[in-house]
Formats: C-alpha cells, sequence, structure tokens
C-alpha cells in the first residue's frame, strides 16, 4: 500500500499546486477579459452618447459661443501674464479681457420641434 502514499504526496505538492496555479491563471484571464469587454463597453456607450449630444458651440479661443457679442468678441475675463521666468513661464497674472475676434468653432445645430409621430387610425 506504499504507492498510494506515493501517488497522494506527490499529488498534495506538486498536483495541487499546479492545480490551483492553472486555476488562478485562468481566473486572471478571466477577469483580465471581463475587464477589456467593460471597457469597450464603456467606451461604445460614450461614443453613442457623444453622438447624440448637440455639437458645443465652443470658440477657437476656448470659450463658449454664449460669451462673445454679436460683432463676434469675447467677453471672457482672461489671466493676462505680466511676467515671464527665464523659460518662458509666466509668473504673474493680470485679469484681462479675451480678445478673440471671431467664432471659428463648429456652428450649432438649431434644434428643430417635430411632433411626435401618432397613429391615428
Ligand atoms: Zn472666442
Ligand atoms: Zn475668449
Amino acid at each position: 500500500m506504499n504507492w498510494i502514499w506515493v501517488v497522494l504526496i506527490l499529488f498534495w505538492t506538486g498536483g495541487f499546486a499546479w492545480l490551483a496555479d492553472t486555476a488562478r491563471t485562468a481566473l486572471r484571464n478571466r477577469h483580465q477579459r471581463r475587464m477589456e469587454l467593460m471597457e469597450a463597453q464603456k467606451a461604445e456607450r460614450l461614443a453613442v452618447e457623444a453622438a447624440h449630444k448637440p455639437p458645443q458651440p465652443i470658440c477657437g479661443c476656448t470659450h463658449h459661443l454664449a460669451k462673445h457679442d454679436k460683432s463676434g468678441r469675447c467677453h471672457e475675463r482672461v489671466e493676462v501674464p505680466t511676467a515671464w521666468d527665464e523659460n518662458k513661464k509666466p509668473l504673474r497674472f493680470e485679469p484681462g479681457q479675451c480678445n478673440c475676434q471671431q467664432y471659428v468653432g463648429p456652428q450649432p445645430l438649431s434644434q428643430v420641434y417635430a411632433d411626435e409621430l401618432t397613429d391615428l387610425a
């Protein structure tokens, strides 16, 4: 009956470790696949949401179109650098006005109202 012990010991040491390792690897791979799938679904959802959103009327000066008057002049307050260090990095700022003149971003699409289709018949 000696061989049973040999098999048992072999199983408990090498075999069990191998089994546990295989199971761990399989679980990790599955987890990774799940994460990748979730990431892909999230990206897809974000793309769909972005496709449904109207384009934001953002000007080339990064300010919203609403900050511009009829002649295209931007009224947003900005920080104007007044001092620079030797690496041309601004050190001090003064409040000033954005000197943007023109809107160059995407034109916002006008909303068209349509009655919901109702089946009268
Ligand atoms: Zn602007
Ligand atoms: Zn601006």
